[in-house]
């Protein structure tokens, strides 16, 4: 099968190294030109619990170098939301009238810009708990195991989906299709709004929550928010599972000292999701007619974070001046 990986970040180099080492004809196009170059000079390192392994997958950086000349069979998107519109102009030539397109990424907005480039009837989409993390140019490490679950987002037989969850799955990135594709990538968003922002605000790993008396009720009220949005858009969210969810990841052996993405984001100084996330309730929300001032509040705090992040204090020095 012919597959560009649009966004070959983390994520879409595991998915790409993947169904590379399966024997399908891969394409990884990234905007970030060193690790591209990278890639085509030295292979894609890829670490695992295995060990380490290079795959000579063909990477082409956009907009310098456009994209690829003919459609793919499958577009895998991978880009941080932030980037989705970015990339799929870039990978537009790879969308012919035959491809699937497919996002797993995270949070709100994704399925939105991709629609103008693919009608529903060939638009997947869906979620991973793989865990994947960039070291730097070329070079990824693949964190243990997870379960990727995807669907079709038209109405009628969803064909597309089963063949492309075997594809996936054949590659040793096991999937399975989801009925309720939204319920699945909504699930996953109020997951993100709780941990990812609470983590990132905090500026701690995900197990240390569990020193948080209040968790339950601050998380509630994230909850109740994204919920409420959820369902004026015909979606339901199971707080109390989603509850639930976050507080097996408490477990150290469950997270470990694991920092939230949009924690990574911050501390890397790039840009982080959360317009997708909080910052996407708070504005659905406004356009429903629904009050969502936790999220809303979140939003502006993340973005305070971004905005002085390298001025953060992280020690009280003898002259710190104290009000
Ligand atoms: P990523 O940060 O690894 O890469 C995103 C983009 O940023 C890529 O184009 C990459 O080349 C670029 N980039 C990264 N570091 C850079 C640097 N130092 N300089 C310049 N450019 C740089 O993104 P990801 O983690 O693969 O996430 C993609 C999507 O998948 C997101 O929506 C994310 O939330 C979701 N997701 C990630 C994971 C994970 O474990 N990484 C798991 C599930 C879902």
């Amino acid at each position: 099968m012919k597959i560009t990986i649009a966004g070959a970040g983390a994520m879409g180099c595991r998915f790409g190294g993947a169904l590379f080492a399966a024997g399908h004809e891969v394409l990884l196009l990234d905007g970030w030109q060193e690790h591209v170059s990278a890639i085509n000079a030295d292979g894609l390192r890829i670490d695992d619990p295995r060990g380490s392994s290079v795959l000579r997958v063909p990477a082409k950086a956009f907009p310098a170098a456009s994209s690829p000349a003919s459609p793919a069979d499958l577009v895998i998107v991978f880009a941080k939301a932030t980037q989705t519109a970015a990339v799929a102009a870039a990978a537009a030539a790879a969308i012919g009238p035959d491809t699937l397109v497919l996002t797993l990424q995270n949070g709100l907005g994704n399925i939105e810009v991709l629609r103008s480039y693919v009608p529903d009837t060939r638009l997947l989409a869906g979620t991973t708990t793989l865990g994947t993390e960039l070291l730097g140019p070329g070079h990824i490490r693949a964190l243990g195991s997870g379960e990727t679950a995807l669907g079709a987002l038209g109405l009628g037989p969803s064909a597309y989906a089963e063949r492309t969850a075997l594809t996936l799955s054949a590659a040793g990135l096991p999937t399975r299709v989801a009925a309720d594709v939204l319920g699945v990538i909504w699930a996953k968003v109020a997951f993100n709004c709780v941990m990812n922002s609470l983590c990132a605000i905090a500026s701690i790993p995900v197990s240390a929550l569990a020193l948080c008396d209040g968790f339950d009720a601050l998380a509630g009220s994230i909850l109740d928010e994204v919920a409420a949005v959820a369902l004026a858009e015909g979606v339901v969210v199971d707080t109390a599972a989603a509850l639930r969810l976050m507080k097996a990841q408490f477990d150290p052996a469950a997270s470990g000292d694991h920092l939230a993405s949009m924690l990574q984001d911050l501390m890397n100084g790039r840009p982080t999701e959360i317009a997708h996330l909080n910052g996407a309730i708070a504005s659905r929300a406004l356009a429903h007619g629904i009050a969502a001032p936790v999220n809303a509040l979140i939003t502006q705090l993340i973005g305070l974070l971004e905005a002085t992040w390298p001025r953060r204090v992280n020690r009280l020095h003898a002259d710190t001046p104290t009000d």
